[in-house]
């Protein structure tokens, strides 16, 4: 290891980057604009592909699943629709007289990796279909019309800036490579790196940056993509600790008396899966540590009661729960639904919501305060209020489908800390509940309630339109209400989508014009909202005029029919959020969903949307199409970003991260263990301020 001119390996990591050979002040300018300022940025600056011209080969020279890799020009570019979410790419490829076929499914996007007419680099291993070569998925190079393949070598990619070309930012991390890397400390005892497959660190740099070979690779992105999720791992597992094991909460044991009085106040039997919900958050009541649970369930899948009931067994050991909603609205009706299933009870219930007047507000405030009150019923408000809750042991927070969990529950009694509870109508894809909520336990109502009605779900053309309107008129007539659902468009911004508002007045002139219609958006104010969904809900209205406001805090059992226009402007989640207000009853429901799709993403979402129901495959087709960037912005949600890993990828190598995580939390706790120093260091560097983990150890 390196200890020339008496510098530590720090300090040499630390060198400015125009003191490396081939660089130099002008360069080095240059590369400060990526953020590479010192050797160790370039260690660490992964290449973002390979040119793999290891085993270029003639397509005449082929053998059956052998890797190769293969020049040629691209002379056809096929793209086709193959089902909800899915799609069929396929790209003929000339080498002189001899074509192939590279093949993509549901990878629509890589049709703009090369246009028809470039010179390109496959490699893959190739199979002979149907009387020529196919490579499945293989990795696409973009050649320079001047650029000859180099042969025998796996060349790396970086990210360029204007006035670097790729051979030169190649060779001068290769001179930083040969003479820096064994500066670099290991963060992962050996025992531990043997344990679990993993390349020493001075190695996998070597290699990620000058691969020997497509194995010898893959080894060293894995140490990466292992070490980077294995990080956020051992954070969440550290947070969670945190949160649980070293805090008190009161134990409130679900006793079988107690059990027998809540079941008693549901009108129906809980469903298995609710049951099972029920069991879990039970047994983590009974500890006197926190509960830190995510609940996660469809709209109408029953949330709420699994709510109420761990509410309720709160209030029977004599503590205070509050539940807190995104919207007035929402807290308004589990306000009503709290009432109507208590009525017989004397659970005392205050709602706290914005429109209060003050004198009435400060009495509620105080009641709260003193103890007279066992259930708080607010909005998200309620944690900026200063209200000291007398007794409070357990929070309720209805996120439905917003993700501000980072900020959670400041809210605290005056005592112990309370237990939480977090419940989300958005069912979230596995990896990202495993990264964004790693600290929570999970559980989930997978099926909904009997006798929920199945909604139809259409996909609308324009030609037919008209005819879509008779059938809506026709339910109507009937008896049903129903929903329009247009896209709030600000004015001096359109673009050809119809706002609600003109939506509204289209068809109070129009195809409703012998109805009863009314308007609803997020721009008017909550005794207004309020008043709508009022008489909506008592059927003086026939038809709601709606945002997305709709999306929460509707329940109108009688409401089967739904229009949407502008369906590309939504995402799936939202899509099947607005679908859920036309279930609750035992109607069956109809949708249909109007669009001017014009990317092959937005049809592919909408064409899932279509053809299912089913709220998890929903998220994990919206996942796989748009990637998490797009679910989950990362500054709002706290979802990290990654130098290397890419969790639709790599959600094989996240969960052996969060167990092999876990297990090390709870064998070294703290990992206060001196062989973990290292990695302790750089988990509280990376992740100690965005997740609090202000005590770790
Ligand atoms: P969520 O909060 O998940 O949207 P809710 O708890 O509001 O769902 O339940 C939706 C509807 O289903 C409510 O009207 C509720 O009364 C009803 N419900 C909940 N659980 C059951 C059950 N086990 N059997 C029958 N109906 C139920
Ligand atoms: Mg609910």
């Amino acid at each position: 290891m390196g200890n020339e001119g008496g510098k530590s390996a720090a300090e040499r990591l630390a060198t400015p980057i125009q003191f490396v050979k081939g660089v130099g002040p002008q360069r080095a300018e240059l590369l400060e604009r990526m953020n590479l300022r010192t050797t160790s940025d370039l260690l660490f600056d992964f290449p973002r592909d390979y040119y793999d011209a290891s085993q270029l080969k003639a397509i005449g020279e082929f053998v059956e699943n052998e890797p190769v890799s293969v020049c040629g020009v691209v002379e056809e570019i096929d793209l086709r629709n193959t089902g909800p979410g899915r799609s069929w790419l396929g790209m003929l490829v000339r080498q002189e007289k001899e074509y192939l076929r590279a093949i993509w499914f549901n990878q629509p996007w890589m049709r703009d990796r090369a246009p028809v007419g470039a010179r390109v680099l496959l490699s893959g291993a190739p199979r002979f279909n149907g009387g020529r070569w196919e490579l499945v998925h293989p990795r696409v190079e973009l050649l320079d019309d001047d650029q000859t393949a180099p042969s025998g070598q796996i060349l790396p990619n970086y990210s360029l800036t204007e006035g670097i070309r790729q051979w030169q930012m190649r060779r001068i991390v290769q001179g930083v490579v040969a003479e820096y890397s064994e500066c670099v400390n290991e963060v992962f005892p050996e025992q531990y790196r043997d344990a679990h497959n993993l390349l020493p660190i001075g190695e996998a740099l070597r290699e990620i940056h000058g691969p020997r070979g497509t194995d010898s690779l893959e080894q060293a992105r894995r140490r990466f993509i292992y070490q980077e999720l294995f990080v956020l791992q051992i954070a969440l597992a550290l947070r969670k600790r945190q949160l649980t094991e070293r805090r008190s909460s009161p134990a409130l044991p679900a006793t079988a008396k107690i059990d027998a009085r809540i079941r008693r106040l549901f009108p129906f039997e809980l469903t298995p899966a609710q049951n099972q919900a029920v069991a879990e958050i039970a047994a983590d009541m009974a500890k006197a540590t926190p509960m830190n649970r995510l609940l996660q369930g469809d709209v109408g899948s029953g949330k709420t009661v699994v709510a109420e009931y761990a509410m309720l067994s709160a209030v029977a050991h004599g503590h205070q729960a509050a539940i807190m909603a995104p919207t007035e609205v929402l807290a308004r009706q589990h306000a009503r639904t709290l009432t109507e299933d208590l009525r017989e009870s004397r659970v005392r219930i205050a709602l706290l919501a914005g429109s209060l007047a003050a004198a009435e507000r400060r009495e509620t405030l105080e009641r709260i305060a003193s103890g007279d009150v066992d259930l708080v019923i607010g909005t998200h408000a309620l944690l900026h209020d200063d209200i000291v809750p007398a007794n409070l042991g357990l929070v309720v927070v209805d996120e439905q489908h917003k993700f501000g969990v980072r900020q959670r529950a400041a809210l605290r009694g005056s005592g112990l800390d309370p237990h939480y509870l977090v419940m989300t109508a958005t069912p979230i894809p596995r990896t990202i509940s495993m990264t964004l909520f790693g600290d929570l336990d999970v559980s989930t109502l997978r099926e909904s309630p009997p006798g929920r009605a199945m909604v139809h779900t259409y996909l609308g053309e324009d030609g037919r339109r008209a005819e879509w309107w008779e059938f809506f008129r026709k339910r109507l007539r009937e008896g049903r209400q129903g929903y329009v659902i247009a896209p709030l468009v600000e004015s001096g911004h359109d673009d050809g989508t119809a706002s609600v508002q003109q939506a509204f007045e289209a068809l109070a002139n129009g195809e409703l014009e012998a109805f009863r219609l009314d308007l609803i958006h997020g721009r008017m104010s909550s005794t207004e909202k309020e008043a709508a969904m009022n008489a909506f809900g008592h059927g003086e209205t026939q038809v709601l005029v709606a945002t997305s406001v709709v999306e929460v805090g509707i329940n109108v059992p009688n409401a089967t029919v739904m229009t949407i226009e502008g369906a590309e402007r939504f995402g799936l989640a939202q899509l099947h959020q607005l679908r859920g207000r036309i279930s609750r009853g035992s109607h069956p429901g109809y949708l249909c969903a109007f669009s001017e799709a014009k990317t092959e993403e937005s049809r592919a979402r909408l064409e899932a949307f279509c053809s299912s129901n089913d709220g998890f495959e929903l998220a994990e087709i919206d996942f796989r199409l748009r990637g998490p960037g797009d679910l989950f912005s990362a500054q709002q949600h706290g979802l990290p970003s990654f130098r290397i890993a890419d969790l639709v990828r790599d959600n094989e190598v996240l969960a052996e991260a969060r167990n092999d995580a876990r297990t090390l939390v709870t064998e070294s706790p703290g990992l206060s263990h001196p062989d973990f120093a290292r990695l302790r260091d750089m988990v509280v560097r990376r992740y100690g301020r965005s997740l609090d983990l202000a005590d770790v150890g």
